[in-house]
């Protein structure tokens, strides 16, 4: 007979070797003191820490403003929707929510999914259905939800190099003038902080006649005047065909969409798999979702406040000869350059100093990359950034990690 066992312990034992296991931090957020929590350790006993290492941007997941909501839909509504979106689970807020999020993105209309990385698998599946013979072009570091909806679908794909548009164009140069075309791109790569040039791949996308599919996950809430994202940002929001989204990062809640034309959407919502047959959002979530956009929109000083902490960080690291790498964004990495030290050094931060910041090692960034991936929010004060660089400069001597050289 077969050993069932054996086989789920070798899949295990695989992805120990390759040094890939992963272990979490058990954490308790605290209602209202982001970017405080609580951290239970294996032994049971707890340990006060600031993470350092959250997608909640900005703090919203513990904002008065979508707590209230929260709150107030499961006293109005109860707890699920009830169902999938066409069996009696499109609720109130479902609906002004994409409203809200079609007109944010200057956009004809939105589609809600369960969350982004469903957003992101379902609709570029979908897509390859509706478009047959569709040809998909991928920036080679995108997200691996982007990369399972285009494989998905089994449809040509070229993989262009990041961010290079000389390499981008020539892909789209030898495809067939007249086969539907998809440039799938994000705007902020998480893991190195840098940017792409939207208003490049829009100019390249209208020369060949490709669509344009934007993963703006790390960008929405915080960039652009109302924080629709870098295609607000740069002025191209329609030059981007399809927006796709995160309610669960700068948002602070949970669950994904998808914004664009009305027919684009209506079409996804008519043919995607993983839209159709699953129960939609709770009314919860969804109107905390909506309390939290609307804040977002409305409060530029925010957004301000976000990058003025990234930059801070930034320059603190680099006065202390902490190696922090080139990112145009919020995201701030700190090169380490090897796994043992990148999880020597978070482990040492998490039980010797309470900061929380995960290891990045291999194969999420490329072997000698390995790094600590910092994403401070306004509510990150001085005080935890003093005590953050004076455990970072301890830890690297203690190490004997490679600095950079101090700024004069
Ligand atoms: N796209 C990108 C670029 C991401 O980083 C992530 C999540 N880490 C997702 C999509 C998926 O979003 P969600 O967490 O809502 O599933």
């Amino acid at each position: 007979m077969f050993d069932y066992k054996a086989a789920f312990q070798s899949a295990v034992e695989q992805v120990k070797g390759e040094g890939r296991y992963r272990v979490f931090a058990d954490l308790k957020r605290v209602r209202g003191q982001f970017p405080h929590a609580v951290r239970r350790r294996e032994d049971g006993s707890e340990q006060d820490v600031i993470v350092w290492c959250s997608n909640d941007y900005l703090g919203m997941g513990q904002h008065p403003d979508v707590l209230k909501a929260m709150q107030d839909a499961i006293d109005d509504s109860g707890a699920g929707a009830g169902g999938t979106r066409n069996i009696s689970g499109t609720t109130r807020s479902a609906v002004d929510l994409e409203a809200e999020l079609a007109s944010w993105h200057q956009k004809e209309a939105a589609l809600l999914m369960t969350s982004g990385y469903v957003a992101n698998e379902a609709t570029l599946t979908t897509l390859q259905r509706i478009l047959p013979g569709l040809i998909i072009f991928s920036d080679s570091l995108n997200h691996a939800s982007m990369i399972a909806g285009i494989r998905n679908g089994g449809c040509e794909r070229h993989v262009f190099l990041h961010n290079d548009l000389t390499h981008l164009e020539s892909l789209l140069a030898a495809a067939p003038a007249d086969a539907p075309k998809l440039i799938a791109f994000e705007s902020v790569y998480s893991m190195d902080g840098d940017i792409a040039d939207l208003a490049g791949t829009i100019a390249l996308a209208r020369k060949y006649g490709a669509m344009t599919y934007l993963d703006e996950v790390h960008a929405v809430g915080l960039y652009g005047p109302t924080g629709a994202g870098v295609a607000e940002r740069d002025g191209v929001l329609d030059g981007i065909d399809i927006i796709e989204c995160t309610l669960g990062k700068a948002i602070g809640v949970m669950g994904g969409y998808i914004a664009g034309d009305a027919v684009v959407v209506d079409a996804v919502r008519s043919w995607a798999s993983g839209f159709i047959f699953t129960t939609s959002l709770p009314p919860a979530l969804t109107a905390g979702a909506l309390a939290s956009v609307r804040h977002l929109k409305a409060h530029p000083e925010l957004r301000v406040a976000h990058q003025e902490r990234a930059q801070t960080l930034k320059d603190r690291f680099a006065a202390a000869g902490i190696p922090v790498m080139a990112s145009e964004s919020h995201i701030v990495p700190v090169h380490v350059g090897n796994p043992v030290h990148c999880k020597m050094i978070s482990d040492m931060l998490l039980e010797d100093h309470g900061v929380y910041v995960q290891p990045i090692n291999y194969p999420t960034v490329p072997k000698g990359t390995e790094r600590l991936r910092f994403t401070p929010s306004p509510n990150h004060t001085d005080a935890m950034m003093d005590d953050l660089v004076r455990a970072m400069d301890a830890l690297w001597t203690h190490c004997n990690v490679a600095r950079m050289p101090v700024a004069a």
